[in-house]
């Protein structure tokens, strides 16, 4: 059976014809996500490079893609907070687990997690989205604090890089919320 529908499929569909509350943040849409102007890579460790997406300042998160060439380790550290992540490119492993991450995998690191982010020197490059809640504590492989990331320290990082490479301090507000 079924009805038929009234709508004619040429007609385009009708937009939402409400207001959006006035206290909603402003959208971010980031065209050249993998971006192809170096500059926009954030440096972070030996082989490793971060990318922001959004840096959401009111609710201490952000979502940015990480980088790391052959054989770049991201150090030990744990996560209070949960993360989540889709590999992009490549492929890498925890050294503290047996799996793999490879690309097209989803990972979720619960909260209480610690590990260490190992790209195998066969790998030229891998590229992961992650989206990380509030920090990452980093340790010694015994669990002693040795530093931390936060939004604002990443937003940080990124005024103080983009400045350098002449993008200037302002560019990063575009990811900022
Ligand atoms: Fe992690």
């Amino acid at each position: 059976m079924g009805q038929k529908s009234s709508v004619d499929p040429g007609l385009k569909p009708l937009p939402f014809q409400g207001v959006n509350p006035r206290e909603a943040l402003a959208d971010i849409v980031v065209g050249d996500a993998i971006p192809t102007d170096e500059r926009i890579w954030v440096p972070q460790a030996e082989n490793v490079w971060f990318r922001p997406l959004c840096l959401n300042a009111g609710q201490g998160y952000w979502t940015n893609l990480l980088r790391v060439r052959r054989s770049g380790v991201l150090a030990c550290h744990r996560h209070p907070q949960p993360v989540h992540g889709f590999v992009l490119k490549g492929r890498w492993r925890y050294l503290e687990h047996d799996w793999e991450a490879a690309e097209g995998s989803y990972v979720f690191e619960p909260p209480g997690e610690t590990h260490t982010l190992y790209v195998p020197p066969d790998v030229e490059e891998m590229i992961t989205f992650f989206q990380v809640n509030g920090v990452m504590y980093y340790t010694d492989p015994y669990g002693k604090n040795i530093g931390y990331e936060d939004v604002f320290t990443k937003i940080a990082m990124c005024r103080a890089h983009y400045t350098e490479v002449g993008l200037g301090e302002t560019y990063v507000d575009q990811f900022i919320r």
